[in-house]
C-alpha cells in the first residue's frame, strides 16, 4: 500500500516541485495542462476539494496520494510533424487545441525527458534525409507523427515512426543513424496511418528493430505494451492507485474476483497473483482483450478468463445466470457506468466492490445508486495520476450492509439521472475552461443549455423556454457557440 501522504506533507517532501511550473509558454495554445497556474500543493488542494465536494456525501475522503515529483510523469510521448514554410524545417510538436496546427514543442515539463529528446533527435534526423512532412490534406509527404513509450521500470524504449505513405525511404540508413544517436532505443517500428483520421496510429506496423514491442513491470507482474496498446500513461502512480485499489480488494485466497471494464487485464492479473482464486475480465475492446490474454500468459497465471463484449450486458447474464462472486472491480471509462451494470450488481449483491474512477462525477452518480440499494461507501482514496491536469482518479471500496437487502429486484421509479452520458461538467466548469482558454470570454447558462441542447445533450435546466411564447430569447453567437463546443468535446460530452 503506498504511503499515505497527506498533500500538505507531500507539498514539503517535493521541494521546489511544489512551485509552478516555469510558466510554460504554449500553454493556452496547448491547452493540456489546465492547473500550470498552481503550485503543486494547490493542485491537490483543488483535487481534494473536488472529491469532497462530489463524494464527501458517500464517505470519507481520504487525502489525496500525490506525487513526490510531478513532473516528466508521461510515459508515452507523442508528437504530430508537420512543415513550417517561412523558416524551411520541419516542426513537431502538439496540434493547437481545436486545429490542426502543429505548436512546436521541444519540451514539456509532464512528459518523459528521454522521450522528448528522442523526439526532438528524430526532427533533426529527418531534416537531414530530406523527409517531407505529410500533409493530410493532399497526402503528399511522408512523416505524419512519432510515438515513444518508455516501460518506466525496465526502461526500455519503443519508437513507433508513423508515415503517410508506406515507402519509408533510407530506411536503413536512418535506423542507424537513429540507433547511433540513441543506444537506449530497444525497438522501433513503422506504422503507416494514410487515413484522415484524429487517431495517430494506423492499422499496420512494421518493426525496423528489436521485437516490436516493450515490457513494463506494475505491482510484480510484467506485461507487453505494443505500438496500439492501452497501457496507463503514469506508471509511477498507477502502482499507487492498484495498490489501493487490491488493499481494499483484501483477497485472502478464496475469492472469485470480477475485473469490469478489464483493459490489458493489469487489475485482475495482479488480483490473480495476490490472491484471487478466479478471475473473470470482461472489456469492450477485442485488441486489449488480445493482449490480456497474452499479459496472463506471460505472467504464468492460469485461474484466469478475459471476455471481449459489453461489461452491462455480461454482467446482466452473469446475475440472471445465478452466478456468485465476492469481489467486483469496476474500472469504466469516463461516462462511468450503466443503470444495467449497477443493477446486476445490486442482484448478484457480492460482498465488496470496488470501483477505479477516472471522473469523480459520474462515479458520484453511480454511488447515488449504489447507497440506495444497501452498499455503503467505506472508503474514498483520490489519487494524482495526471499533475498540471484537471484529472483526478479516485478508488471506492463498498461493502453492503444486508444480504437480504440487497437481493430485492431493483424497480428503478425515478433513474433519470443515471441516463447514460458520454462524458459530464457543470455549466461552471464549463464557464470556467471557456474563460480560461478563450482569453475570459464569458457565456451564460442559456447560451450553453442552447448548444447543449443542439447536441441533443440534457440541459437539466430549460433555459431556452420562456413562458411568454412572444418573448424574445438571446440567440448563442457564433464565436460562443465555437467556444461551449469546444469545452464540451473537452469534457467528453459530444465527440
Ligand atoms: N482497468 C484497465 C482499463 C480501464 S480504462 C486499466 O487499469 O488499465 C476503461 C476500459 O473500459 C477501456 O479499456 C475501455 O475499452 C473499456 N470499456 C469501455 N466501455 C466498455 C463497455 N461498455 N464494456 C466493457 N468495457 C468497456
Amino acid at each position: 500500500m503506498a504511503k499515505a501522504n497527506d498533500h500538505r506533507q507531500n507539498a514539503r517532501q517535493t521541494g521546489k516541485q511544489t512551485g509552478k511550473l516555469t510558466a510554460c509558454p504554449l500553454a493556452k495554445k496547448c491547452g493540456g495542462c489546465q492547473l500550470q497556474n498552481m503550485s503543486y500543493d494547490e493542485q491537490l488542494g483543488f483535487k481534494q476539494a473536488k472529491c469532497k465536494r462530489l463524494l464527501g456525501r458517500y464517505g470519507k475522503v481520504s487525502p489525496i496520494l500525490g506525487m513526490e515529483d510531478p513532473t516528466h510523469y508521461r510515459c508515452k510521448v507523442q508528437a504530430a510533424f508537420s512543415y513550417d514554410y517561412r523558416h524551411r524545417r520541419l516542426v513537431s510538436g502538439v496540434y493547437q487545441s481545436n486545429s490542426h496546427r502543429v505548436v512546436p514543442v521541444n519540451d514539456c515539463l509532464i512528459e518523459n525527458k528521454k522521450a522528448d529528446e528522442i523526439i526532438v533527435s528524430i526532427r533533426k534526423l529527418a531534416q537531414s534525409f530530406k523527409f517531407q512532412a505529410y500533409d493530410e490534406d493532399s497526402k503528399r509527404g511522408f512523416l505524419r507523427h512519432v510515438q515513444v513509450r518508455i516501460g518506466y521500470n525496465t526502461g526500455e524504449v519503443m519508437v513507433v515512426i508513423v508515415s503517410g505513405k508506406p515507402m519509408f525511404p533510407s530506411k536503413k540508413n536512418f535506423v542507424k543513424a537513429l540507433l547511433k544517436e540513441h543506444p537506449e532505443i530497444t525497438t522501433i517500428v513503422h506504422n503507416v496511418n494514410p487515413y484522415h483520421t484524429n487517431l495517430v496510429l494506423g492499422p499496420k506496423n512494421d518493426v525496423l528493430y528489436g521485437k516490436g514491442y516493450i515490457e513494463d513491470e506494475l505491482c510484480g507482474c510484467t506485461f507487453r505494451i505494443s505500438p496500439g496498446s492501452f497501457y496507463q500513461i503514469n506508471p509511477q502512480q498507477t502502482e499507487v492507485l492498484y495498490n489501493t485499489a487490491m488493499d481494499f480488494a483484501g483477497l485472502t485466497g478464496n475469492e472469485t474476483f470480477f475485473d469490469a471494464y478489464c483493459g490489458t487485464g493489469t487489475i485482475g492479473i495482479i488480483a490473480a497473483t495476490k490472491g484471487a482464486k478466479r478471475v473473470i475480465g470482461v472489456e469492450l475492446n477485442k485488441t486489449a482483450v488480445r493482449d490480456a490474454k497474452s499479459n496472463a500468459r506471460r505472467n504464468n497465471i492460469e485461474n484466469i478468463e478475459f471476455y471481449a463484449g459489453d461489461a452491462s450486458r455480461f454482467i446482466t447474464d452473469m446475475a440472471a445466470a445465478g452466478e456468485k462472486v465476492d469481489v467486483i472491480m469496476m474500472d469504466p471509462p469516463r461516462a462511468g457506468s450503466t443503470e444495467e451494470f449497477l443493477t446486476a450488481v445490486c442482484k448478484m449483491a457480492p460482498p465488496k466492490v470496488v470501483y477505479v474512477s477516472c471522473n469523480p462525477e459520474t462515479l458520484a452518480r453511480d454511488l447515488k445508486f449504489l447507497t440506495s440499494k444497501g452498499y455503503i461507501a467505506q472508503k474514498v482514496q483520490p489519487v494524482d495520476m495526471f499533475p498540471y491536469t484537471e484529472h483526478v482518479e479516485t478508488v471506492c471500496c463498498l461493502y453492503h450492509q444486508k444480504k437480504e437487502f440487497i437481493s430485492v429486484p431493483y424497480e428503478p421509479k425515478n433513474a433519470d439521472y443515471l441516463k447514460r452520458i458520454p462524458g459530464s461538467a457543470t455549466y461552471d466548469e464549463i464557464k470556467e475552461w471557456i474563460q480560461k482558454h478563450y482569453n475570459g470570454m464569458k457565456v451564460s447558462n442559456l447560451y450553453i443549455a442552447q448548444i447543449k441542447d443542439k447536441h441533443g445533450l440534457d440541459k437539466r435546466e430549460n433555459y431556452n423556454i420562456s413562458k411568454n411564447p412572444e418573448a424574445k430569447v438571446p440567440v448563442c453567437p457564433p464565436e460562443k457557440e465555437q467556444a461551449i463546443e469546444a469545452a464540451l468535446r473537452h469534457f467528453r460530452m459530444i465527440p
